[in-house]
């Protein structure tokens, strides 16, 4: 059996580790665009800080794959899909023949439309080293620019404030995670960054950058804001280009059923690339974080090698911003629920926002209020409907 994975990200790897593990035999290929072996994304937060030495990043080393006898093929993209043909061509020039073909390319981050020397992007290991050279270029009391408000954003201010630097955040919304927080929760993240020294610009919309070569600033409505580094945070694009023709159905992600399965026999997608049938949220939804793209990873493996089980995980992914934590689980977005409850209030510090559709509760953004993460964790597991849940009082 030929096994083709395009993608070495955590998705990537862990399929081809369980594929191995299951098949001592099988050709394993893994394709990756990068060219480092399997590191973690979530820990390159803690290596900016200085908080994790940079070796300690890496979840594996070059020779694990050769160990495990896994073609790896670092620094290579795959440029086209052949599905009547079975082949994916890369662009080393060679066309890779497979029996079952992994996609699980996650996503890159959304470029702004200007650049200058002083952006910055966070989403690989490279990017992670660039932004330390930037900041060890820093003359004392040079201002940060965060441009964004989502998880990207976050890493950004928890970073800045860590290495105590003044900070501007412009975002062109009212409120952080405008898809998922109802007014009132975005207006306790506002607060909680306000009363942290953050220079917050909401509905701002970046208009231009300051400098030559170098950054200098950049321009909103209410005028240019001089900062030295500017870091961007703007959403995702996945990269679909090298699929066209090949038949894939394409939604907000590559479209799989509750198996992983896109709709081209043989081609499978998992990670935060898929837009999978979620049999525990009843609906098509795509999922960014690691645990799913793990799970993911793990689970596509049995599919590819013969076992017809459903993809089911309640993810969960926590963040911490300037002491508040926000966990979202499940399903959080406001225009896919019939209702949003709101327990807790902005002056107690503490908000859940519980998400229910048909009747049942499907998801959970709880700001500084952990204590209902078990609670919203087993209703969305058990198809209970809000009324039924007993929040502990404040
Ligand atoms: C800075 C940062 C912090 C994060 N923190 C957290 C956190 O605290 N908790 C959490 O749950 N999640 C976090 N995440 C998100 C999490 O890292 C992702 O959800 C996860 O890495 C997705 O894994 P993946 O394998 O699907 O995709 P990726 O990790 O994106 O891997 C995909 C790989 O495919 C490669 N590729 C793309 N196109 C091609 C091509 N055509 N040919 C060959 N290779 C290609 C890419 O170069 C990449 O190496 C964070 C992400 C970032 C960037």
């Amino acid at each position: 059996m030929r096994y083709l994975i395009i993608g070495g990200g955590i998705a990537g790897m862990t399929a081809g580790e369980a594929l191995r593990k299951s098949d001592a035999k099988a050709e394993i290929t893994i394709v990756d665009e990068e060219q480092h072996p399997l590191y973690s994304r979530v820990l390159l937060g803690h290596y900016l800080k200085g908080k994790v030495p940079r070796e300690r990043v890496f979840l594996k080393q070059e020779d694990w794959y050769h160990q495990h006898t896994i073609e790896w093929l670092p620094g290579t993209i795959a440029e086209h899909l052949d599905v009547k043909n079975k082949f994916v061509r890369l662009s080393n020039g060679r066309e890779y023949p497979y029996d079952k073909l992994l996609i699980a390319t996650g996503t890159a981050p959304r470029p702004l439309d200007v650049d200058l020397r002083g952006v910055s992007y966070l989403r690989t290991i490279d990017d992670a080293d660039h932004l330390l050279q930037l900041l060890s270029e820093q003359k004392k009391g040079a201002r940060m620019g965060i441009y964004g408000s989502g998880f990207i954003a976050c890493e950004y201010l928890e970073l800045f404030r860590e290495l105590g630097l003044p900070i501007t955040l412009a975002f062109r919304g009212d409120r952080f995670w405008s898809r998922a927080l109802l007014p009132e929760a975005g207006e306790l993240v506002n607060k909680v960054l306000v009363e942290g020294g953050v220079e917050l610009h909401t509905h701002s919309n970046l208009q231009d950058l300051v400098g030559e070569k170098e950054l200098k600033g950049f321009v909103i409505e209410e005028g240019t804001q001089e900062v030295s580094i500017l870091g961007v945070g703007i959403g995702v694009v996945p990269d679909f280009t090298w699929l066209a023709d090949a038949g894939v159905e394409i939604g907000k992600g590559i479209k799989t059923d509750e198996f992983l399965q896109t709709n081209v026999p043989d081609v499978f997608a998992a990670g935060d690339v898929a837009e999978f049938k979620d049999v525990v949220l009843g609906r098509q939804l795509v999922i960014m974080n690691w645990q799913n793209a793990m799970s993911q990873g793990r689970h596509v493996a049995k599919v590819m090698s013969g076992e017809q089980v459903p993809f089911e995980l309640v993810s969960s992914y926590s963040i911490n911003v300037f002491g508040l934590e926000a966990i979202f689980l499940g399903d959080v977005e406001v225009s896919e629920a019939d209702e949003v409850y709101v327990v807790g209030s902005l002056e107690s510090g503490g908000i859940t926002q519980v998400f229910e559709r048909n009747k049942r509760v499907v998801g959970g953004v709880l700001l500084n209020r952990n204590r209902d993460r078990i609670l919203i964790t087993k209703a969305i597991k058990n198809k209970q409907s809000f009324s039924e849940l007993e929040f502990v009082t404040d």
